[in-house]
């Protein structure tokens, strides 16, 4: 297991996560929502035990938005007040020890990480080019 440090863009918000060796990748994600949220065409997370995740300033700051996902339950995005960053998803149906990191603010793991799998492929824009295994939608649990 190893500690990887996050900070939002402007700097009022700073945490780390723990990542077990074969978290260390990113999971793209190419639904519709992160195309929103991001303004781009993926965002990269993981998913990891809340426990693992540590907000170390600034967390009492943090805003929350809440939208509803495919399964009809709520997703909880926790971003930075300020600059707007996101620091961590929680989807309510992954139940509550359960969370969504953002492995591209991660300093170490924006440069170091390497694509572990690409989910919701179905809606990946057609000139993006597969890097890892795709799901059409999440990996069968
Ligand atoms: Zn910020
Ligand atoms: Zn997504």
């Amino acid at each position: 297991m190893t500690t990887y440090n996050g900070k939002c863009h402007c700097g009022q918000t700073e945490w780390n996560v723990k990542l077990e060796k074969e978290q260390q990748g990113h999971i793209l994600c190419h639904c519709d929502t992160c195309k929103y949220l991001s303004g781009s065409t993926f965002t990269l997370n993981q998913i990891i035990p809340k426990a693992n995740l540590k907000i170390t300033k600034g967390e009492s700051d943090l805003k929350k938005y809440t939208y509803y996902g495919d399964s009809g339950k709520a997703v909880n995005c926790y971003y930075c007040p300020n600059c707007t960053s996101h620091v961590y998803h929680h989807q309510l149906v992954m139940g509550d020890d359960t969370i969504i990191a953002r492995t591209g603010l991660l300093e170490k793991g924006i440069k170091e990480f390497k694509p572990a799998a690409e989910i919701y492929g179905k809606a990946r824009l057609p000139w993006e080019k597969e890097v890892a295994e795709t799901f059409e939608t999440l990996p069968p649990s």
